[in-house]
């Protein structure tokens, strides 16, 4: 007799987490494979190294306190020279202050409390960006840490080629309303100084910038003057910007290593920084001043973004010495900034291929001693221009993983031209996507119930629930009456017949997936298309206009579900027959042909 497998034997995840840290009562994933969180530590939800991975730093930014400053033993927090008048969130922290940001990031986040933020701020694990001019606009204080749930950051700004400040501001709201958590200002063209301050003035998120762009209008970069480069960064830190990117890492030794790559430097400060030192022989200036930087950056709260100039721009050129050498320099600047009292996170690529990501997560996090990874992508594959929010998600989503702290966007347009208003929205979801995937497998408590909710709504086929829990409803639900314009217990996809998840409500043992309160007691109209929900459409072109139309202006008595009657296409009260004869009368038909008649 052939032997036979046991058919339960239960195996179950090794939770390396061992708790369940969620704060909610439906709980929320345990991050099975994460490491067990650990707040005020360096190993704050994080994933567990693989063989070869740099370790944590031994240090963090309490190693690095400012000239005359010193640790209570008593208190543990900081004792500054008599006299100081702490200004930076660090500043803060650092003397055990809590500030009304710190308790506002703690209702924010849910999980953290104002205690848990401060120490993280004073660790220099986690950053508040609040200049003290933009929190006197309508800044909603937020955070960017490994403690902390990840964030994302949506570029935008006027090209020489395109757009203004009207589009621009038009376009940042737009970000903020699909989920930016903060925006940069990436200006290049139109009325740089205009369009910033009216962004910065709008924005409810932290706004960043690269001064560098600023300051070499109307002049040759060869032109740019130590006065310009601490003129231009006191002008923007009065304006109230939040972070600055500060491309101090590219030193004139860095420049050799650059010789072989396949393309270059494709940082635009990094790219302008390097042309002075060649043209002038000396040193980056963004180096040589950094201290006077720090100066006026500490006065506003400005947070330094520290700018990774020599970051790959493609897979052949990852992780090579030019990219490490400067990573090195990050380092050391993180600590003189810390050492100034200023916020730090430091930046990073770009383009890197899969397996080097966890690399290049924990390298960093070794070096600059748990400083907050702020990174563009990274792209996990070149070979997909057009496609580039995709191919940087996916990479995005592992960067996330292993430590970043925020992701920087990257949309459709990436390579090939300056996004507009859907490409931003492309992009946003993207990253949203990849910062709640990493949440969801680090176990940020209360991230997984968000999902949990969703699949309760599926499993009862409440439609209406499910597109008012989802991140884009409105595609969601346009997507859903292009095929089958009511809401009942199938859709378009498998059809009444072959619609798993009703016949597993009919499975009468079947007790999990109702969501509490919800029963179906007849088919519902689905409501009429929103105009966002027709632009959706539309842009599909698969229905003719007049279809769409037909969707947005129903009626009940058009689904037959009268007041008071029962439509017949609901498979608890029609019999099959009259189901499937319904089914084919209500779905949509497409113009287009079925793949399997094309191919005839
Ligand atoms: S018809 Fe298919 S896709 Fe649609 S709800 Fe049922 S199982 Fe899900």
């Amino acid at each position: 007799m052939v032997p036979t497998r046991p058919s339960h034997s239960f195996r179950e995840l090794p939770l390396r987490g061992a708790v369940n840290p969620s704060t909610f009562a439906q709980g929320t994933n345990p991050g099975a494979f994460a490491n067990r969180p650990d707040v005020g530590g360096p190993l704050a939800y994080s994933s567990p190294d693989t063989p070869g991975m740099p370790p944590v730093s031994d240090k963090t930014a309490w190693d690095f306190l400012p000239t005359g400053w010193r640790r209570s033993e008593e208190t543990g927090f900081a004792i500054a020279p008599a006299g100081f008048v702490p200004v930076t969130q660090l500043e803060h922290a650092r003397l055990g202050k809590i500030t009304p940001e710190m308790r506002r990031v703690a209702a924010r986040e849910g999980h953290l409390s104002a205690e848990a933020v401060r120490d993280e701020v004073a660790s220099g694990r986690m950053i508040i960006p609040a200049n003290r001019v933009h929190l006197g606009h309508t800044l909603d204080a937020m955070a960017i840490g490994r403690a902390s749930r990840t964030k994302i950051n949506a570029n935008l700004g006027a090209s020489p080629v395109s757009s203004g400040t009207e589009q621009e501001v038009e376009k940042m709201r737009f970000a903020v309303r699909w989920g930016a958590d903060t925006v940069m200002d990436l200006s290049t063209g139109g009325d740089l100084d205009a369009c910033r301050s009216a962004i910065v003035r709008a924005s409810t998120v932290p706004v960043g910038t690269v001064p560098i762009y600023s300051m070499i209008i109307g002049r040759k970069i060869e032109d740019l003057t130590d006065k310009v480069i601490l003129d231009g960064v006191r002008h923007q830190a009065e304006q109230g910007v939040d972070y600055f990117t500060i491309h101090a890492g590219v030193r004139r030794g860095h420049l050799q290593f650059v010789e072989k790559r396949l393309i270059g430097i494709v940082s635009r400060g990094g790219s302008l920084l390097a042309k002075w030192m060649l043209v002038h022989g000396r040193e980056n200036p963004m180096y040589a001043l950094f201290d006077e930087i720090c100066d006026i950056m500490r006065e506003y709260d400005v947070s330094f973004s520290l700018g990774d100039g020599l970051r790959p721009g493609g897979l052949g050129d990852a992780t090579d010495r030019a990219q490490l050498a400067e990573l090195e320099t990050l380092a050391e600047l993180t600590e003189r900034a810390w050492r100034k009292g200023c916020q730090v996170m430091v930046e990073g690529p770009g383009h890197i291929p899969f397996d080097q990501i966890e690399f290049n997560m924990k390298l960093q996090r070794q070096l600059c001693h748990g400083a907050p990874f702020y990174v563009l992508g990274p792209l996990v594959t070149d070979a997909f221009p057009g496609y580039d929010h995709i191919t940087s998600c996916i990479g995005a989503t592992a960067a996330a993983y292993h430590g970043a702290s925020m992701l920087c966007y990257v949309t459709p347009k990436e390579h090939v031209g300056l996004p507009k208003a859907d490409d931003v929205k492309q992009g946003c979801i993207a990253y949203k996507i990849a910062a709640h995937s990493a949440d969801v497998a680090l176990g940020i408590p209360g991230s997984r119930d968000w999902d949990d909710d969703i699949t309760k709504a599926r499993a009862a086929l409440n439609w209406e629930k499910q597109f008012e829990l989802a991140f884009d409803g409105d595609t969601a639900r346009a997507l859903h009456d292009e095929d089958l314009d009511v809401d009942t217990d199938f859709c378009g996809m498998c059809g009444h017949d072959w619609c798993s998840v009703r016949i597993s409500k009919e499975i009468a043992e079947f007790a999990s997936g109702k969501a509490e309160g919800f029963t179906r007691e007849r088919v519902m109209k689905s409501p009429a298309l929103t105009e966002d929900q027709q632009k959706i459409l539309e842009q599909r072109g698969v229905l003719s206009p007049e279809e769409i139309h037909k969707l947005a202006s129903k009626t009940r008595k058009a689904v037959g579900a009268e007041e008071g009657s029962k439509a017949s296409c609901h498979s608890d009260v029609a019999d099959d027959t009259i189901a499937i004869q319904v089914q084919r009368e209500r779905l949509v038909q497409l113009r287009t042909k079925a793949p399997h008649k094309e191919a005839e």
